[in-house]
């Protein structure tokens, strides 16, 4: 008996784990579950490490239905690498201890066929920067540009305490001030205000300092990438869209999960974990809903319901209600690659509520509350701070003499825990629940099947074969019906080799199928509604036919590279 998943989990629910950290919870999986879990590196960072793949599932080599999960593509975002690892341990126990889940048996069933691919850190440089060092990054912690000549701030440690936090300066044309409620707590100025007046700026030193003019910090200032504006599909340049890369997938992160996701088209679902907002985004991220394949979006709606009841994060459209400027859709994000490019029910989560946590009203739309946060709202932040969050978001400011801009004070904000990321006593809860919603996804996978055989005996030594190849799963064997205009999105189709018999026709061998419906169609397309009574008819099912001369065995083999083969040996 292997041992149960949490005797040999390294406590990343409750944790937020460092590299060699998660490196080790993958290996110990797979050297604990060498039939069920292998490790591989989609791609080798600049800094030397690994951007894990772990793929849960026996066999597997042979092609069947596949989800994939990633988290921390953002490099503050570590909730999503535990979330990620919720995931794959679940997957896991589907095989060593079902019973363990809390999901009805015919889901267990059905997910016992799924592969599941999981990434839990995309971006580990980014993430060990963060981590150690509590720096902000966005994605990766490099600039390769060439260009070097404006002024611009270098993030780093300058107090020698091994952080790179936050830096105030008192400047009479300061945009902030402390909140009388809370001293140190820095918040937008009023007209009512009397000072001190503060500027912030990361701690860090200016490149190109005159000594006179400081240039605004810009995020991306010493790290230019966000790999969530470099994948290919309706990518721009960075003059259009900021942290855009040199050209799409320019960075190994992103083209590592480029390369493999090419070679994989059997995944279906993918999930992306960012951490900042409590809500669920899907497509379109481009357009409206009207402009969106009903039938994709009836499928959403479904994921939508399980996301509801589940988690109660609202479900919302990437163009409606996430442009964080009106009319300008992001550029090259990733999951808009894996929804248009690789047709799969793609979505991003964005896991921490704060601002339900804040008793904020959503807005219109919901990107807007990242704009509303008002100063009550922060002097709230700031309390709960102190009460359930150890005070790690806004810890106490320190005198320090800098090198270049003279008295300052650095400290005072640290967005990793409680901003950025839940307090580690929230993630339980997180990975439980998004388990639960994601493993329900997973379960809408195609599966095909080998029906009815049929032998009927012709004059002579003839035999007419005829074979059922069936879709029993929700989706079809397209995946996502838009899914279909998608060039690798192969028909079904049969291949079979006669051994010791014979086909009539050896050109007969390769048959083309079809696509095959699955028995699912989401949510709110009017199906529960008998006032005309009828489903489809057998759109899920189709026959392959072999004359073959002869007593012997047809081997065959039915599928294709999105849906995954099934085989059969048939006796004559
Ligand atoms: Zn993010």
């Amino acid at each position: 008996m292997p041992p149960s998943p949490a005797d040999v989990s390294s406590g990343f629910r409750r944790a937020y784990l460092d590299y060699a950290q998660l490196t080790a919870q993958l290996e110990t999986w797979a050297r604990t579950y060498p039939d069920l879990v292998r490790v591989r590196s989609l791609a080798k960072t600049p800094e030397g490490r690994d951007v894990w793949l772990a793929v849960i599932g026996p066999e597997p080599d042979r092609v069947r239905p596949a989800v994939w999960v990633d988290g921390n593509l953002h490099a503050a975002e570590l909730a999503g690498s535990s979330c990620a690892l919720a995931i794959a341990e679940d997957a896991l126990r589907l095989h060593v201890e079902p019973h363990t889940l809390d999901l009805p048996t015919p889901l267990i069933e059905r997910l016992r066929e799924v592969l599941f691919y999981v990434v839990p850190r995309i971006s580990p440089d980014g993430a060990e920067a963060v981590l150690t060092t509590g720096r902000t990054v966005r994605s990766v912690p490099r600039d390769e540009r060439v260009e070097r000549g404006r002024p611009r701030w270098l993030v780093g440690d300058i107090d020698g305490d091994g952080l790179a936090l936050a830096m105030r300066v008192q400047d009479p044309g300061g945009e902030l001030v402390e909140a009388p409620e809370l001293p140190g707590l820095l918040v937008e100025r009023t007209l009512e205000d009397e000072g001190p007046f503060y500027k912030l700026y990361p701690e860090g030193t200016i490149e190109h300092f005159d000594g006179k003019t400081i240039p605004s910090p810009f995020f991306l200032g010493d790290n230019p990438i966000d790999l969530n504006r470099n994948f290919p599909w309706s990518w721009a340049p960075s003059h259009e869209q900021a942290g855009a890369g040199a050209f799409p997938a320019s960075e190994p992160e992103a083209r590592g999960i480029v390369e493999f996701a090419t070679k994989h088209p059997e995944i279906f679902a993918w999930l992306d974990f960012h951490t900042f907002g409590g809500v669920l985004i899907r497509p379109l991220g481009h357009a409206p809903d009207a402009k969106m394949n009903q039938e994709d979006l009836a499928v959403f709606r479904q994921v939508e319901a399980w996301m509801t009841e589940h988690t109660g994060y609202p479900t919302v459209s990437g163009y409606e209600e996430f442009l964080y400027e009106p009319d300008k859709p992001l550029r090259g994000d990733l999951t808009d690659y894996a929804y248009n490019q690789r047709g799969a029910i793609a979505y991003v989560i964005e896991l921490w509520d704060l601002f339900k946590r804040l008793g904020m009203e959503r807005p219109p739309k919901f990107a807007q509350l990242y704009e509303r946060v008002t100063r009550k709202d922060l002097v709230k932040l700031a309390w709960w701070d102190r009460d359930e969050n150890a005070r790690r978001a806004f810890p106490a400011w320190r005198p320090f003499e800098h090198p270049q801009l003279g008295r300052v004070e650095i400290g005072g904000v640290d967005p990793r825990i409680g901003i950025w990321n839940p307090p580690p006593h929230e993630l339980p809860a997180l990975c439980a629940t998004q388990a639960e919603v994601f493993l329900r996804v997973a379960a809408l996978a195609p599966r095909l099947r080998i029906g009815r055989i049929k032998r009927e005996p012709l004059p002579g030594t003839l035999t007419r074969v005829e074979i059922e190849v069936i879709n029993d799963g929700y989706l079809g064997s397209y995946g996502l019906p838009s899914a279909k205009a998608l060039d690798f999105n192969e028909p079904v189709y049969a291949t079979a080799q006669a051994e010791r018999c014979e086909l009539v026709d050896p050109g007969r061998a390769h048959q083309v199928l079809g696509h095959l419906d699955g028995w699912g169609h989401g949510l709110h397309t009017g199906q529960n509604l008998p006032a005309y009574p009828g489903t489809r008819g057998t759109t899920h099912a189709a026959w392959a036919t072999y004359l073959v001369r002869g007593q012997g065995v047809l081997d065959l083999r039915v599928g294709s590279c999105r849906a995954g083969f099934v085989t059969a040996r048939i006796s004559l």
